[in-house]
Order: structure tokens, then sequence, then C-alpha cells
């Protein structure tokens, strides 16, 4: 398994076939995106939905969101998922890294894939991969422009969603200019901004008691360049919390002062589900990749299948001490950190 991280070359070309393909498309359009969705995978999708239904195309939107998106899209925008996809159907595929890795309806026919992630097994018809970018909500924004639809808060809000919730709030390294440049402009749209930053940042009482449970688990490794800590089905089940309630956690552990990799490991049903954070020149991708999983550069994820956590822990110690000596953190030999 492997990542192409380079921008997409033919970016411009492709995203103008893209929409004119799209413009002329009779049938439905049908527009998934990955599992575990968030706000990039929500906000990409219904974005180009609204615009897609503003032209008056037959479009479908299919995703389940976690709780905290759910303020977004109305009741009447909802789809269930497709087992077959109609026969005149073109599928938009948003924000999915792998053919595997989208859910909603089959990836079959006529597919359209537009990424973000460098471990992009480049599937579909057209496929426009571009890692560079820092929301495949900034692609859609290129492609709704590109679409000519007239632009409005409906629209805007779910793009700036994307690509709010994928830059962390302005935060992480993928914060270009050009991101404050295209949030700018959405907001002149009339996006309530305050409104909906605050919106995106709330979380129920269950959650804060889910903290204090996964806080007890916090470990230091290498020195204090990982940490680490999970969450089980029992410390949910104790909380009352539901499952997406822990998907901010490994955005918490990034914060340990000193560390360049955050880990956050989730005991799930078919195995242990891993996210990953990195920094200073340590690659998340990598330690993904070596665990059969992918994603961005700073953040990634896997899935250990069939392994319970204290089997995982040593297996994710192992992948990280690896890119840890590759980034050249760590001596080969050493336990601790290299004083560098
Ligand atoms: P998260 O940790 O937020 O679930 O995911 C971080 C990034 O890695 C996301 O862009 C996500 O799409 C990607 N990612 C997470 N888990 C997997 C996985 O199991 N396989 C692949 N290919 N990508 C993943
Ligand atoms: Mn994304």
């Amino acid at each position: 398994m492997s990542a192409n991280n380079a921008p997409e070359p033919r970016y411009w070309e492709k995203m103008r076939l893209i929409a004119a393909t799209l413009k002329e498309v009779e049938g439905p359009i049908v527009i998934i995106a990955h599992e575990d969705p968030d706000g990039d995978a929500l906000g990409s999708t219904l974005g180009l939905y609204r615009a897609l239904k503003k032209l008056g195309k037959e479009a479908i939107w299919i995703l389940d969101p976690p709780r905290f998106l759910r303020f977004i899209p109305k009741e009447e925008e909802y789809h269930p998922p497709l087992e077959a996809l109609p026969e005149d159907a073109t599928l938009v595929v948003l924000d999915s890294g792998d053919k595997d890795r989208a859910v909603g309806a089959p990836v079959e026919g006529f597919v359209i894939n537009i990424d973000h992630h460098g471990s992009n097994s480049r599937f579909g018809q057209i496929h426009v991969v571009d890692p560079t970018k820092p929301a495949a909500a900034m692609m859609v924004k290129d492609l709704i422009d590109l679409l000519a639809v007239e632009w409005d808060a409906e629209i805007a809000t779910p793009v700036l969603t994307g690509i709010m919730t994928d830059t962390g709030f302005f935060r992480n390294s993928n914060t270009t200019p050009e991101v404050f440049e295209t949030a700018a402009e959405l907001v002149g749209y009339g996006v309530k901004y305050a409104e909906l930053a605050d919106r995106l940042s709330w979380r129920p009482p269950e959650y804060f008691k889910l903290t204090a449970l996964v806080l007890s688990t916090v470990q230091f490794h290498f020195g204090g360049l990982a940490v680490t800590a999970h969450v089980t089905r029992a410390m949910i089940e104790e909380a009352g919390a539901a499952e997406e309630d822990s998907d901010d956690f490994v955005g918490l552990l990034k914060t340990a002062e000193g560390s360049v990799v955050a880990i956050f490991l989730k005991e799930r049903e078919e195995g242990v589900k891993i996210s990953i954070r990195s920094k200073n020149g340590v690659s998340a991708q990598r330690i993904a990749l070596e665990l059969g999983g992918g994603g961005h550069v700073p953040a990634a994820g896997a899935t250990l299948e069939g392994k319970t956590l204290e089997e995982a822990y040593p297996i994710v110690l192992e992948a990280v001490r690896k890119e840890l000596i590759r980034s050249g953190l760590l001596a080969p030999d050493e336990e601790d950190a290299k004083v560098v």
C-alpha cells in the first residue's frame, strides 16, 4: 500500500469535464461519501447536492450524519441507502480514499471520484485526487463555481462546514491562505458564521462523562513523542454515550505538549479503529498505511480487524516507532526520544 501525495496535474481540466458531465446528464445523480462521515463528508456532499438541485437536476444525497452535524440537513433532503443504482444514474463519490470506504450505494456504473486523500486508489471513470487540497469541500467549491450555480447561504453553509472541520477550525497545517480566502467568500454568501461555529462545537452531557473515562487511559510513549488513549464499548455504555462521541478525542491528545504523534484507539465490534494525527515531519499516513489504512500526512486512520485493544497497542506502537525512526526523532536502538 502506498500514497501519492502529489497535486492533481490536470485539476482544472478534470473539474471542467466533471462540471460539463453533470450539466449534461439526464438521469439521477447519486452523491455519497465515506463511512463514519465527518464534517467534510457531509459538507462536500450536501453542498454539491444543493447546488445540483438549484440547477434543476435530479440529485440524491445519501448520508447518515453523526449527531453534531444533524442540524445542517433538512428532513426532506435525506434519502435511504440504495441497494442498487438506477440504470441511468451517475455516482459521485466524495472524500472517500477507497471504493470500499464509500457507503450508501454500490460503487459501480459511471463513477466520479473527487477526493483529497493521497492514499486514494484513483477509482472511477473520472477521478480528481488532489492531496494538496485541505478538504473535499474546497474541491466542491471549485466545482460549484464551474457549474455556475448562484451561491447562497444554503449551499455555502455545508461547504464552509467541510472546510472548517477538515482544517481543525483553521488550525491545522493545511490552513493555507486559499482556505481563508475561500472561507471569507463563503461567509459573504450569508453564512451565519458565529452560529455555525458554535453549533458545530455542541456536545451532549454524555460526551463529558465519556471524556472523564477516556482521559484516565492517556499514556505517553517514546519520551513523550507519542501520546495514546482509548475507548472501550464498556466505557461508552457506562457514560450512556454514542460511538461517535469519541471522534474528537484524538484532537485533544494532539494538544499534548512535546508530542508529535497522537493515537486514539476505539474498541469496536469488528476490531480496533485507530485515529492518528502527526506533526513536525512525522507522517500519520505512513503509520496508517503500515496498519492497512490510509489518509493524509497529518491525519490518517486504520482498522485492525479482529484485534483486541491489548493486541492492538503493541502493533500500533511498533508502527509509530518505525515512523519516529524514519523521521529521525528516535534512534533505532533507543526506547526513548533522542534529544533533537
Ligand atoms: P479519522 O481519524 O478522523 O477517522 O480519519 C482521519 C483521516 O484518515 C480521514 O481523512 C479518513 O478518511 C482517513 N481514514 C481513517 N480511517 C481510515 C481507514 O481505515 N482507511 C483509510 N484508507 N483511510 C482512513
Ligand atoms: Mn476530507
